[in-house]
């Protein structure tokens, strides 16, 4: 993913951000230098392109068409990831005009999102209203938007998590789906602890079987993963933190950087070439012999511990626990079947199977244990058709 940063300055102050410590008052941009590096960068990878931020909406809108233009000249559609304050009916016209998908960084409904945008929390309630008047603008207008919603303490314990596990409900009945992505602020009384974060996924997939959703990241990343998928979040993808394959960012002037969950106070220009050092140090240290180690490899190098991209992710214990609960799901499902095993279009026959009365099989095998069926009108003992 090229991921255009150009301007770090953000309208909010959200207590968690993970750019607060290189976030500037103001953008300065050198506009050419970064259309040559996406276009460069593009003409390299072919990889999708997303205006970033800071927040990308307060470039003002000549700005925010003109990268957007840039995406879509450069591969036929553009995406924003945006706190979603700023929208209004010009941006909704840039969008449709550039196919535009939009990523909504919101933590639901008040007060689980509270610890986002600025002021006094009077303030902040009427912009989390105006973000979801917003939302409800993207999807009238057929936007596709997709939600990313950080979990924390103001969010996912208590009646808090009731709160937000209705919305998750009322946003899937819309369609709509997205990320849950653990907060990693380093502050204590924002950031779940492993056992809390454990215990909100737990609720929220209990919820999502129950009511047959899917589609949310992490249980569908984490899903894909352990069926072998390649298209799963940069988290599990074996994150080389010099080189960051999966997210290039291009800075305001023109420079490429690594991923900006690895700067603290500094920026780091992007190695050109990729190594596999740290799963190497890793493979030896802190997840050596683990049974998810081609599944995870290790997490991000943004949320190590101690903020040391030689050590796992923090997050390792809520991993482990959801790798064994969707593993366990996926081995309850049994392996998908594959292209040369059609269903059989006989299964809907109602067969008598001794006193057990059922449809046909869809074995894909003939059934031949001699127990007499009936299959319409038709009683006969087990075919050997396939
Ligand atoms: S540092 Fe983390 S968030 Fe960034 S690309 Fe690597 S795995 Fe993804
Ligand atoms: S689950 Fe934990 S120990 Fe296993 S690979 Fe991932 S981070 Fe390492």
């Amino acid at each position: 993913m090229i991921l255009i940063k150009a301007g770090l300055a953000c309208n909010f102050r959200c207590k968690y951000c993970y750019q607060r410590e290189i976030r500037p008052e103001e953008n300065v941009i050198d506009l050419e230098a970064v259309k040559n590096t996406v276009r460069n960068l593009y003409s390299q990878t072919k990889s999708q392109i997303v205006l970033h931020g800071g927040e990308p909406l307060f470039l003002g809108k000549d700005l925010v068409e003109e990268f957007l233009k840039l995406s879509y000249d450069l591969s036929g559609r553009s995406s924003v990831q945006t706190n979603g304050y700023l929208i209004d009916q010009d941006f909704i016209e840039i969008f449709k005009k550039y196919k535009t998908s939009v990523g909504l960084s919101i933590d639901g409904p008040w007060p689980c999102n509270e610890l986002r945008g600025i002021g006094s929390r009077e303030d902040r309630k009427k912009q989390t209203e105006k973000i979801l008047e917003n939302l409800d603008l993207l999807l009238e207008e057929k936007i596709p938007t997709s939600i990313i919603v950080v979990l924390h303490k103001s969010n996912a314990i208590n009646d808090r998590l009731e709160i937000l596990k209705k919305w998750l409900i009322s946003l899937s009945e819309r369609g709509v789906t997205g990320r849950l992505n653990p907060c990693c602020s380093g502050i204590e009384g924002i950031d779940l602890t492993p056992a809390e974060l454990i215990n909100a996924y737990d609720q929220i997939l209990d919820l999502f079987l129950k009511r047959g959703i899917s589609g949310w990241s992490p249980f569908r990343d984490i899903i894909a993963a352990l069926r072998g998928d390649p298209n799963v979040v940069c988290v599990f993808r074996e994150c080389d933190p010099f080189h960051t394959p999966a997210a290039t960012t291009v800075l305001g002037d023109g420079g490429v950087g690594v991923c900006v969950r690895l700067y603290g106070e500094n920026f780091y220009l992007r190695s050109p070439v990729k190594t596999d050092l740290r799963s190497r140090i890793l493979q030896q240290t802190d997840c050596k012999g683990c049974e998810f180690w081609n599944y995870c490899y290790g997490g991000c190098p943004g949320m190590a511990i101690d903020w040391d991209w030689r050590r796992k992710d923090r997050w390792c214990p809520v991993y482990k626990f959801l790798f064994k609960r969707l593993r366990n799901i996926l081995k309850f499902v049994g392996p998908r079947r594959s292209v040369s095993q059609p269903r059989r279009e006989k299964s809907s026959i109602e067969h008598l199977d001794g006193s057990l009365r059922h449809l046909d099989s869809d074995l894909s095998k003939s059934h031949s244990d001699g127990i007499e069926h009936l299959d319409g009108n038709f009683r006969h003992l087990d075919s050997d058709l396939i």
